[in-house]
């Protein structure tokens, strides 16, 4: 009984139709994945009865389901048809079910512009991680994969990233030549993660550590089995947004991490969102709109969110958090010859960076009404 309350709560993410709805509609709930007759009953009879948990307990707070996440953005559409890409998928080089080939094919079929195929690093030997070497034969793939789209006209970019395994303070697992090598690197941690106290100072580490720009599923919840780290998020979130670093909603539908609350933290911050299924098969790109209505939820700005950008300033940001680095390695190595002088030539640098990503976005919304 448990187990199978257990295993059709867990599809209820999927279900198309919100239970509550098939009751009022006095249709059978025996349609919906993992619900027979002995189920139907019971649900039935929480539903007429109110019985269901007003409040959820906290290792079940803050999950949305698939319908009620399409019913929020079937409200606003314009908002899903921003979205131009995914930046967290895993392939047969590590845990995923399908190949680099078959994610970019689901990719082309949503429309999408650009995917990041993320499969876990070496440290991560449970999920099959991958090396320096298989990654570097990856990027070979993902190149040849390119190659095609472009010879078939498709305007899809596979971008070359990897789900850096970070420790506890924060560092990666892989030589620094092979992450530079790629066009964007998801660090998250996955070890350590039912600590009880503050963990504050592991994403600081995580957040500063000079080879990621994106910090994935950051608080390591699992519905109805963990309920993720604590941490100062206003904190977390504003030394993020100072290195213009991006935290991620991961739309894997037991994991919506970050969750509503913490996006709203998030939003106050300013700091930058990048959505990621964490899809481990094709079909799975579809959990995309969970965070998507995660996003819409919280209000986060649409200039805020990284799968809104073109390829072009989604390349440029990852560009400019790497520079980042070296700028402030060169202040600090300058720091007493800085002068009045530089500061104002930074100011002009940056002022025409904004003014060059404020044309090509032009640019992109021209060529795409032009299409
Ligand atoms: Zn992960």
């Amino acid at each position: 009984m448990q187990r199978a309350l257990r295993r059709a709560a867990r599809s209820a993410f999927l279900w198309n139709v919100e239970a509550r709805d098939l009751v009022a509609r006095k249709e059978p709930l025996t349609q919906l994945a993992h619900v027979g007759p002995f189920l139907q009953k019971q649900i039935r009879q929480w539903i007429r009865q109110k019985q269901h948990p007003l409040r959820p307990p906290p290792l079940r707070k803050e999950f949305f389901t698939l319908a009620e996440s399409r019913m929020r953005l079937a409200q606003f559409p314009s908002w899903g048809a921003r979205l131009r890409g995914d930046f967290q998928m895993h392939t047969r080089w590590s845990d995923g079910s399908g190949d680099v080939r078959t994610m970019a094919e689901a990719a082309f079929a949503h429309g999408y512009e650009y995917i990041a195929i993320t499969d876990h690093s070496k440290g991560l030997s449970i999920a099959n991680g991958i090396d320096e070497t298989k990654l570097k034969q990856q990027s070979a793939e993902i190149d040849a994969i390119n190659r095609e789209l472009r010879a078939a006209g498709k305007n899809l970019t596979v971008l070359r990233s990897i789900e850096l395994n970070l420790n506890p303070i924060g560092q990666g697992d892989m030589d620094l030549r092979a992450l530079h090598s790629l066009d964007l690197v998801l660090g998250s941690f996955h070890s350590a993660l039912r600590r009880k106290e503050d963990q504050t100072a592991r994403y600081l580490g995580a957040i500063r550590n000079p080879d990621i720009q994106i910090l994935g599923h950051p608080r390591g919840r699992i519905y109805n089995y963990r309920l993720g780290l604590r941490a100062d998020w206003g904190t977390v979130f504003g030394e993020a947004t100072r290195l213009d670093k991006a935290i991620e909603i991961d739309a894997y539908p037991d994991r919506q991490d970050l969750n509503v609350s913490l996006l709203r933290i998030a939003k106050r911050c300013g700091t930058r969102i990048s959505m990621g299924t964490d899809a481990h098969h094709p079909w799975q790109l579809e959990f995309i709109d969970l965070a998507l209505a995660a996003a819409l939820a919280a209000k986060i700005p649409a200039e805020r969110i990284v799968n809104f950008m073109p390829l072009a300033e989604l390349r440029a940001w990852v560009e400019d958090v790497r520079c980042r680095k070296t700028r402030r390695t060169h202040k600090k190595r300058r720091s007493d010859v800085r002068s009045k002088k530089s500061v104002t030539s930074q100011m002009q640098q940056e002022k025409v960076r904004s003014l060059f990503h404020a044309r090509s976005r032009r640019e992109e919304r021209a060529k795409r009404k032009r299409r």
